[in-house]
């Protein structure tokens, strides 16, 4: 029966992440991780973390990382927030940046989250449809809107826009924030954190869970203009005054301080990538060139939702979305290249080759 209170509860539909099957014998390709680990300094830095110190709150402001993020990118420490995962960090943007009564503004085909923010936070937004070949044409964003949020690399379709085409999204919109969300921009090599010099209304956010392995971490960041840095922290003051923990923060700047490791990782990453790609087209197989860890695969003659089914019944885990225009589409996290011999081998087996 229903309740009284029942009426007051929320009432919205939550973002679904990818499944976390458990088992030995399985190949984890569903989530976007990375296959290496994360750098050995992150290691050195977990193990020599004297547990003592959780007596105490953490770092104000997770100020070792912000300064560690802030050195990397060459920018000053008062242009870094910090948080729990780009998820958290892209939750306290939308609060702080996305108070109009104009539309958000992101493409119809992106990262599921940001609809699901929307609700939560009761922001109005409007799709712009990505083209035929899953392209954002940035002209389009070109309209009245309270903000735009725009992935680069596109998640799942893993299309990287230059950086000419992104100055030209935040230069003719500059009366709202654009938030770049950069979770997959490592494996394209094209970043716009050098923009937010001269673009005060940009805010780049970046994750430490795909390029740097620490997605069980939850460290990122966001890199802006100091006033839209302090926006952040209000929001955060709002809620959590310290949603980092200390073994993240040290963690995490042991992770970005070791620069020569991380390239190594992302290089490897995109060999495989580059790799698989090549024999998913000789397979028949239909992809867009890849920016991101990870491919968005058709195939012509074959249901996406059966080859998803037929792999995971193999113990091959990769994601399938029953969504308009991409339910024919598969994405294929970039594992280790044993690892994709082993999904080529099976889908040449499915594929009767
Ligand atoms: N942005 C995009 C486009 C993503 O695909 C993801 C991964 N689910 C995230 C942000 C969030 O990643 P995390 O919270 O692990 O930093």
């Amino acid at each position: 029966m229903e309740k009284p209170f029942f009426k007051n509860l929320i009432k919205i539909e939550p973002y679904t992440a990818g499944e976390q099957p458990k088992g030995g014998d399985i190949i984890k390709l569903n989530a976007n991780e990375n296959p290496y680990p994360p750098s050995p300094a992150v290691q050195e830095a977990i193990s020599g973390f004297d547990a003592e110190q959780l007596r105490l709150y953490p770092p104000m402001d997770a100020a070792p990382l912000r300064q560690a993020v802030a050195d990397f990118y060459g920018v000053d420490r008062s242009c870094v927030f910090a948080g729990n995962g780009s998820d958290d960090v892209l939750a306290a943007a939308f609060r702080a940046f996305f108070n109009s009564d104009k539309p958000l503004l992101y493409p119809d085909i992106t990262y599921s989250f940001y609809p699901v923010w929307c609700d939560l936070l009761r922001i109005p937004y409007e799709t712009i449809p990505v083209d035929e070949g899953f392209n954002v044409r940035v002209e389009d964003y070109c309209r009245e809107n309270g903000g735009i949020v725009l992935p680069n690399p596109n998640a799942p379709t893993t299309i990287g826009l230059g950086l000419d085409r992104i100055e030209y999204l935040i230069s003719s919109n500059r009366e709202s924030v654009v938030i770049i969300d950069e979770a997959y921009a490592d494996f394209s090599g094209v970043s716009c954190v050098p923009l937010i010099k001269k673009y005060d209304n940009l805010v780049v956010t970046q994750t430490f869970s795909k390029s740097r392995s620490l997605a069980g971490m939850r460290v990122a960041a966001a890199i802006a203009d100091p006033y839209l840095i302090s926006c952040l922290d209000a929001v955060k003051d709002s809620y959590n005054s310290y949603p980092m923990d200390a073994v993240a923060i040290r963690a995490g700047a042991a992770a970005i301080a070791d620069r020569e490791y991380f390239e190594q990782t992302c290089r490897r990453v995109i060999a495989t990538r580059e790799r698989t790609a090549k024999r998913l087209r000789e397979l028949g197989f239909i992809l867009p060139d890849s920016s991101a860890n990870f491919l968005f695969a058709t195939h012509p003659g074959h249901s996406a939702e059966k080859i998803f089914t037929y792999l995971r019944e193999r113990g091959i885990y990769i994601r399938y979305f029953r969504k308009p225009r991409i339910d024919n589409y598969l994405r294929i996290t970039i594992g280790t290249d044993e690892q994709m011999d082993r999904l080529i081998e099976e889908l040449e087996r499915l594929l009767g080759r």
